[in-house]
């Protein structure tokens, strides 16, 4: 299928050839037709799938058809997302696609003046692409109402309730006049998320696409274990090797991106850093740069990054575990866009292994350990012994239950096939190893086994043999 076999006018085709758009993507595929018809629509699908111009298409089509002057103050069309980044991409997809439309839009988000805000919409403008709280002070002080709107669109309605923005969407919601057309995006559909959208929608349709963790399978992650004072001299290693070409970095806090990104600089790296505390400004310029070639290594935490289009990424680095294990499938998913491939590397010290846990039930395989450096650290990957342990406690303890399955039912495999000792070449040139294995391989370090014992799965390891490093530590 290409666009020219979906009902789309010439004057958006036309533009579509110049983005060098030829095949829709599963969910502009799915979403646009039902979309073209009126039908409200429900899309399970994350940044990087092509959602944007899944609902931009159908709308700027449907307001250029209805042909009318916009109307100060009152948008037909809304959209919101919960960043600034995202409301500013959304701005320039539909500048794209709709450059030969007549269709006026503006943004509106915090973090800046809002005087031109104010002056797009005194001049009128379809299409108002807006974060949540800034609509709201705006709605608030009667420069916007939404009483004409007739195309609503709530894009990343799970971020939206991560940062705590479910309230003020609520109280936008309420506003909306009963007769529209809805669109409700989520990359995933945690329960809020699927009350929200029955209240929003009427007789929608669906489209999933893509699940998250699937990006996860695009994408070469590795795991190195490294105690937190050693996780710097580590990032300066990786970031020796310019294969590295445009890294971008996780940390959890702004104030540890901020640190971070300062000392990078001052160390003569070509470093950059987004966070929430930056000026609106101040990060635009930086993303621009990244994305420019201009800046070697972003340093990022999850919501500034949230919703990044920039290709080619080749390395995603966790500096930090996310906490959440949602955050790892975005983070990674920042790398690997439009079906390339790409790397990710965690830094996992002792504390976040419990972290690490979750990622891995949640991607539903277990990321391959590289202790090919100088830094790998015992201790930390002692925490997953440890983990080890406790689970085989609780197997034994719910022997047949579903707690004490939770590693290994995440994977989907039996212990045993993950043994198999598949190496593969890490981007140090080092190797790479199962991590399941590797643990064998360690506790053989400790008490060499004779060849029929070594032979035996994992499956058919006793736990205590598995914590016996720690002895060796004492
Ligand atoms: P999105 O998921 O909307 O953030 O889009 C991800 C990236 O895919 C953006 O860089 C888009 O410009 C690009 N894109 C969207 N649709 C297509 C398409 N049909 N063909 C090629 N690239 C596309």
């Amino acid at each position: 299928m290409t666009f020219s076999d979906l009902p789309i006018i010439p004057e958006i085709q036309s533009a579509l050839k110049s983005l060098e758009y030829v095949t829709p993507t599963p969910i502009q595929a799915g979403a646009i037709p039902p979309l073209l018809e009126g039908k409200d629509l429900l899309g399970c699908a994350q940044t990087g799938t092509g959602k944007t111009a899944a609902f931009a298409i159908p709308i700027l089509q449907q307001i250029h058809q209805i042909n009318k002057y916009a109307v100060p103050y009152q948008p037909i069309g809304l959209i919101i997302a919960p960043t600034r980044e995202l409301v500013v991409q959304i701005s320039e997809n539909i500048r794209a696609i709709g450059k030969h439309v007549r269709v006026r839009h503006t943004t509106v988000f915090g973090g800046v003046g809002q005087r031109p805000q104010v002056a797009a919409l005194a001049k009128g403008v379809h299409i108002v692409v807006a974060t949540p709280g800034r609509l709201l002070d705006l709605i608030d002080q009667e420069y916007c109402s939404l009483s004409k709107l007739q195309f609503f669109v709530l894009d990343e309605a799970d971020r939206m309730l991560d940062m705590g923005f479910m309230p003020d969407v609520q109280k936008i919601v309420r506003l909306l006049p009963r007769k529209r057309q809805s669109v409700f995006l989520s990359a995933t559909m945690p329960a809020p998320i699927q009350q929200l959208a029955s209240t929003l929608l009427h007789q929608h349709v669906t489209v999933m696409v893509t699940p998250p963790a699937r990006t996860a399978d695009r994408v070469k992650q590795s795991v190195m274990f490294v105690d937190r004072g050693n996780k710097r001299k580590l990032l300066d290693r990786l970031l020796a090797d310019p294969s590295r070409s445009r890294v971008l970095v996780f940390m959890r806090t702004k104030h540890g991106a901020d640190r971070l990104y300062k000392s990078l600089i001052a160390d003569g790296v070509s470093a950059e850093g987004i966070h929430g505390g930056r000026s609106q400004n101040a990060r635009q310029r930086v993303l621009n740069a990244f994305r420019d070639g201009k800046i070697r290594v972003l340093i990022a935490t999850d919501v500034a990054a949230r919703g990044i289009d920039i290709d080619d990424i080749s390395h995603v680095i966790n500096f930090d575990v996310p906490v959440e294990a949602e955050a790892y499938v975005h983070r990674i998913g920042r790398t690997a866009r439009a079906g390339a491939s790409g790397e990710s590397i965690t830094l996992c010290d002792g504390d976040e292994y419990k972290y690490l846990q979750e990622i891995e039930k949640t991607i539903g395989m277990s990321i391959p350990v590289d202790r090919d450096h100088p830094f790998h650290s015992v201790d930390a990957e002692d925490e997953e012994l440890r983990a080890f342990s406790n689970l085989e406690r609780k197997k034994k303890s719910t022997r047949g239950g579903k707690r004490g399955r939770s590693r290994d039912s995440g994977t989907g495999k039996s212990p045993r096939k993950e043994t198999s000792g598949q190496t593969s070449q890490s981007s140090d040139g080092g190797s790479v190893t199962k991590r399941r294995r590797s643990i064998s391989g360690k506790v053989r370090k400790v008490k060499p086994r004779s060849p029929s014992h070594s032979s035996k799965s994992s499956s058919s390891r006793s736990f205590g043999k598995r914590s016996r490093p720690k002895s060796k530590r004492r």
